[in-house]
C-alpha cells in the first residue's frame, strides 16, 4: 500500500524527471521527428504537477487514471494518446494493494492497450521497445535498480533500429543511429518510479 505522502513524492519525482529532461527529448525528436516531444511531455507533466495534491489524495488506481487523462488531454502528438492509454489502463488493472505480480500483470495489460491504440509492435523503434522489456524484467523478479537498468539499455537499443511506426518511420533508413524519443521518455519514467521504490521505508 502506498501512503499519500509516498504517492505524492512518486508522482512529483516522475513529473520533475520528465520536465528536467525536456531539452534532451527535444533534441532526440529533432533528429528523427518534429522536435516537439520535450515540449509535449513537459506540458503534460506540468498539468500533472498542477494537480499534485488532488492526485495524491486518491487511491492509486484512480490517481493513475487521472494522470492518464491529463496526459491524454495535454501531451498531444502521437505520444499523448499512447501515454494516456498506458496510465489509464494501469489504473484500470492495478489493485489498490500492490505486489510485484499484480504490477507486472497490470503493465502487461496496459502495454496491450498501447499496442492496440498505436497498432505497433516491438522492434519498430517506439516506446514499446522500452515498456515490453521492463514488463518482462518486472515479471521475472528483477529489483527496482535492475528494472531501471533494463529500461536504459532498452532505450539505447533503439539507436540501431529502423523506425517503422510513428513520424520517425518517414525517415526510413535515416532513422537509424538515433535513440527514439519516446523510448527515452519511457525509460526516464521507469527510472524515476524505480528510484522511489528502491528506497525502502
Ligand atoms: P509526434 O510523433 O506526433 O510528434 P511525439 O513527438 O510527442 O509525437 O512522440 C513521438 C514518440 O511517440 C516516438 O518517439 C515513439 O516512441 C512514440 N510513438 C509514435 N507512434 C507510436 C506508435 N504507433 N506506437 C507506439 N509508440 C509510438
Ligand atoms: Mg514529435
Amino acid at each position: 500500500m502506498l501512503g499519500q505522502a509516498r504517492l505524492r513524492s512518486l508522482i512529483e519525482t516522475v513529473a520533475r524527471t520528465v520536465i528536467e529532461h525536456e531539452d534532451e527529448l527535444t533534441q532526440l525528436d529533432s533528429a528523427i521527428g518534429d522536435g516537439d516531444h520535450g515540449a509535449n511531455m513537459k506540458r503534460g507533466f506540468e498539468a500533472v504537477l498542477a494537480e499534485l495534491d488532488a492526485l495524491a489524495a486518491k487511491p492509486l488506481p484512480e490517481t493513475l487514471k487521472a494522470v492518464g487523462t491529463q496526459l491524454l488531454m495535454k501531451v498531444g502528438g502521437a505520444s499523448g494518446p499512447l501515454y494516456g492509454t498506458l496510465f489509464m489502463s494501469l489504473g484500470k488493472s492495478l489493485p489498490e494493494t500492490l505486489d510485484r505480480q499484480s504490477v507486472a500483470q497490470a503493465l502487461d495489460a496496459a502495454i496491450a492497450a498501447v499496442r492496440a491504440r498505436g497498432k505497433a509492435e516491438t522492434g519498430q523503434k517506439t516506446m514499446l521497445d522500452v515498456l515490453v522489456p521492463v514488463q518482462r524484467a518486472l515479471a521475472s523478479g528483477a529489483d527496482p535498480a535492475a528494472v531501471a537498468a533494463r529500461a536504459n539499455e532498452a532505450a539505447e537499443a533503439t539507436i540501431p533500429m529502423k523506425a517503422t511506426r510513428g513520424r520517425a518511420s518517414f525517415l526510413g533508413e535515416r532513422s537509424i543511429g538515433h535513440m527514439d524519443p519516446g523510448a527515452r521518455s519511457s525509460a526516464l519514467i521507469v527510472e524515476a518510479v524505480a528510484s522511489c521504490f528502491g528506497i525502502s521505508t
